[in-house]
């Protein structure tokens, strides 16, 4: 079984999530910890419950995802998991951090490549990885079938979606990943978004705006 923890993080306020089994088992999703308050914060959960971390994700690497990349990485000695397309929105991170005046020191550790289809074990429990680009180049999406849960990043939100403005980005693409990927799983389907509050599939087929379906 698995248990999703939520933390609203930095100026951005993106959301992180620590889920885990009742192994205290855990992965780390787009740890979006900007202050030393915030670390401070996502360290006192994981120690508190007593967590392993096992796996250091992130969905994309828009800026807001990515600030507490390398603090994972030298707290608990994971390398980061990230799609191909990724890696040059990575690179990049530093320098609209400079430009929106949230400097940061980013990832430098290897990288760990995930592809659609790939499978996240934390024991006898599975994150599924959909590959879901046009919000940004390589995003991918996190799927438990035996939990019906996404962790969803910036794809779909609670009656919005993913901006397509920002370098890699493509409202067509966006689209096509919403309902070809998302839009295909059960209605009941929880969805833990990178930004606002959760969703699920059904709620969004009815009441998203930004996305017709047929
Ligand atoms: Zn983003
Ligand atoms: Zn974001």
């Amino acid at each position: 079984m698995l248990t999703v923890k939520a933390f609203v993080f930095s100026p951005v306020q993106e959301n992180t999530y620590v889920v885990y089994n009742e192994k205290n088992d855990c992965c780390v999703i787009d740890p979006g910890c900007y202050s030393g308050k915030e670390r401070k914060e996502l360290q006192n959960f994981i120690q508190e419950n007593d967590l392993s971390p096992k796996y250091l994700l992130n969905t994309h690497c828009h800026l807001d995802h990515v600030f507490g990349n390398q603090y994972i990485h030298d707290q608990y000695g994971l390398l980061l998991h990230i799609h191909p397309e990724e890696t040059r929105v990575l690179a990049y991170a530093p320098v609209s951090g400079t430009q929106w005046n949230l400097p940061f020191e980013n990832y430098s550790g290897k990288l760990v490549y995930l592809n659609e289809g790939d499978v996240i074990r934390l024991g006898e429990d599975e994150l599924k990885v959909l590959f879901t680009p046009g919000h940004s180049p390589g995003h991918i999406c996190f799927y438990s079938e035996a939990e019906q849960i996404i962790i969803s990043g910036d794809v779909l939100f609670r009656k919005s979606i993913g901006r397509t403005d920002l370098p890699g980005g493509d409202f067509e693409t966006l689209m096509h990943s919403i309902r070809e990927k998302l839009y295909m799983l059960p209605d009941y389907v929880k969805v833990y978004p990178g930004h606002g509050e959760t969703t699920t599939i059904g709620y969004e087929k009815k009441h998203n705006p930004f996305v017709a379906i047929n």
